[in-house]
């Protein structure tokens, strides 16, 4: 822990022995920011006191300038209510404000970049874990948006060390095709999202536009079942507190555990059952890359012709499809092509295979 010390700096939470190291660019950043964002706002007494402050501070001798710099940073930052956020947030998540015993929190470049994790072995002085955060500056500027979106993620942290989820960590996709890894993880993905929203929701009041971006990815991920039984599932699974993880699995992977859950059964007696195909779900979107070629494809050729989505899909002639599946066994015409890679099989096709060719010749 010494080792951060030079790097970060610390918090400490009040009536709680949780300390929040922060990175000490990422601080100084934070403050600039908040800084330039009240001038622009007319918003001068912020702005005089930063100035007021630092004024004397290019009169100093070059290290006491640095450390006055981070003094200052240090405290404003303070005061604007980062670690405070963190304190509400080990307030709201009981589980894991006993077993947490630091929060790291570091710059991220991109929304890329960004990630919310829990350490899975504890610290062996305190037998405490630690949230690591890697977080874009701009993030600190509006508060309330940022307490939002770490609720979700604490949530989710919390899920992964309550008994009650049943959180497994084994990667039971792993054998799957990417392609296919993909799908099933988006949709478990987006079905621990709708449980954990629904659960929020309850606790600090309905985000209205994080259900409707919810429920528009689910549909997509389910579009081959009804809209009625979609509805029913999407509801069951907001309003039903902790599904826990097996659960989710089977409504990942399986069809008969969504109609079982649609009509109020539980699912987790299914869990071990993985449909044996799910290519046929798999929709290739536009700039998503062709399995082939690894290119951004703006320009699909499948094989479905029901597939009327934004972008160019055209479909393509079984023959031709056949040819690529010999050349790539682990490829299915469900997932696919750019129009480029289509093509190249076509004028393959024209010309017959080597032995053919020869018995023709005789
Ligand atoms: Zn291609």
């Amino acid at each position: 822990m010494n080792g951060l010390v030079s790097f970060f700096f610390q918090f400490r939470i009040k009536e709680s022995s949780v300390v929040v190291f922060v990175d000490r660019q990422l601080t100084e950043k934070i403050v600039l920011r908040v800084v330039d964002d009240a001038r622009r706002r007319g918003d001068h007494p912020m702005s005089d006191e930063y100035h007021d402050a630092t004024v004397n501070f290019y009169d100093l001798p070059k290290r006491d300038r640095a450390s006055a710099f981070d003094t200052l940073h240090r405290d404003m930052f303070d005061r604007f209510g980062f670690p405070s956020l963190v304190k509400e947030l080990l307030d709201d998540f009981p589980i894991l404000r006993e077993q947490v015993g630091s929060v790291l929190i570091g710059s991220a470049s991109s929304g890329k970049d960004e990630s919310v994790d829990l350490d899975t072995g504890v610290n062996h002085t305190d037998r405490k874990r630690r949230i690591g955060m890697r977080l874009q500056p701009e993030r600190f500027i509006d508060l309330i948006r940022l307490r939002q979106r770490l609720r979700v993620e604490w949530l989710q942290l919390q899920d992964t060390i309550d008994p009650t989820f049943q959180y497994d960590t084994s990667q039971r996709w792993d054998d799957l095709p990417p392609m296919e890894q993909n799908i099933l993880r988006d949709r478990y993905g987006a079905l621990w999202n709708i449980a954990v929203e629904g659960r929020l929701a309850r606790q600090f009041g309905e985000n209205e536009r994080a259900r409707m971006n919810l429920l528009d990815q689910f549909n997509r991920l389910y579009r081959k079942h009804p809209d009625n039984v979609r509805d029913v599932v999407f509801q069951r699974l907001w309003d039903e507190g902790v599904t826990p993880h097996p659960s989710l699995v089977a409504l990942t992977e399986n069809r008969r555990a969504f109609g079982e859950f649609y009509s109020g059964r539980s699912v987790e007696s299914l869990s071990d059952e993985r449909e044996q195909d799910i290519s046929e779900e798999i929709v290739p979107n536009v700039g998503d890359p062709c399995p082939l070629c690894r290119f951004p494809t703006y320009r699909w050729v499948i094989r479905a012709a029901t597939l009327n989505g934004e972008g160019a899909k055209t479909v393509g002639v079984g023959e031709i499809f056949e040819r690529i599946q010999a050349e790539h066994p682990n490829w299915k015409p469900e997932y696919g092509v750019c129009e480029r890679c289509y093509e190249r099989y076509e004028l393959l096709s024209t010309v017959p295979p080597q032995s053919e060719r020869a018995q023709q010749c005789r």
